[in-house]
């Protein structure tokens, strides 16, 4: 069944109306009408089957028939901050993030950035409907949110309950001992950071920041060739998830 998205909490048997946007690809684009079933997604890991009764002014008008929990979801919250990437590079990571199971992502300013984070460029609103099409596409049941970027001074690791930053120059930790290490301390549905420099590298001085963050923070290898920024935290992420997640 298809899949839509419901900006709020609906109840069975209530009638909701969906907004114009998911209205235009159910009525229009996909041309479904009155008696199709589809399934409502509404951010919080909740997916609804609904049928459509009508249509009211461009808008289609919906009721919910039963609820289920989303089993697509993850069991952990990873968060990626990412330093950010040249032009583009971003879309590229948002999308695969998102369908590899990430929670959140922050793109970060570092020292070695090439490019300087810009203000409300219309950037944000197209990284997130990124993150919308692939949620949808790989029938997730939450929205990942990406946030505005920031300094890396300005995140807050601190409640975390494992940071795994990957540094290319790290030549002990690989990523699988030290989930080895920090698995049995584990709780079901952890606070995960993961965080990837940018195409420069981080410089010295962000590791040790990084590492004094969090008492449970670790510079981890991705293994013996250096990756691009924008395969290191797919890399990450997908070799997490095989180890969390089986
Ligand atoms: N310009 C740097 C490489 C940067 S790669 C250099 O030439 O050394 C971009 C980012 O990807 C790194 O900062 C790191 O976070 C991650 N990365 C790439 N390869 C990695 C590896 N083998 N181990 C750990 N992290 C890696």
């Amino acid at each position: 069944m298809r899949r839509f998205f419901l900006d709020k909490c609906v109840e069975i048997g209530e009638e909701v109306m969906l907004d114009a946007e998911e209205s235009r690809h159910m009525l229009t684009v996909l041309r479904m009408s009155a008696g199709d079933r589809l399934i409502l997604i509404n951010g919080s890991g909740c997916e609804m089957t609904a049928e459509i009764l009508r249509e009211e002014a461009g808008c289609a008008v919906l009721e919910v028939l039963s609820a289920a929990v989303s089993d697509a979801e993850p069991a952990n919250n990873v968060v990626l901050f990412q330093g950010l990437p040249k032009a583009g590079k971003l879309d590229l990571i948002i999308q695969k993030c998102v369908e590899l199971g990430i929670s959140a992502i922050r793109p970060v300013s570092m020292k070695r950035c090439v490019v300087k984070p810009e203000k409300n460029d219309g950037k944000l609103a197209r990284f997130n409907r990124i993150s919308h099409e692939a949620a949808k596409q790989c029938l997730r049941s939450t929205v990942p949110e990406v946030y505005a970027p920031v300094k890396l001074a300005e995140c807050d690791f601190s409640a975390f309950d494992l940071v795994l930053v990957a540094f290319e120059g790290e030549e002990k930790l690989t990523l699988k001992l030290a989930l080895e290490k920090a698995k049995p301390d584990l709780k079901h549905n952890a606070d995960i950071a993961l965080v990837i420099g940018p195409e420069g590298g981080f410089d010295e001085s962000e590791v040790e920041y990084l590492l004094a963050s969090n008492k449970n923070a670790f510079s981890v290898s991705l293994g013996k060739r250096i990756l691009r920024t924008e395969t290191a935290g797919l890399a990450m992420l997908s070799m997490l998830m095989y180890e969390l997640e089986g």
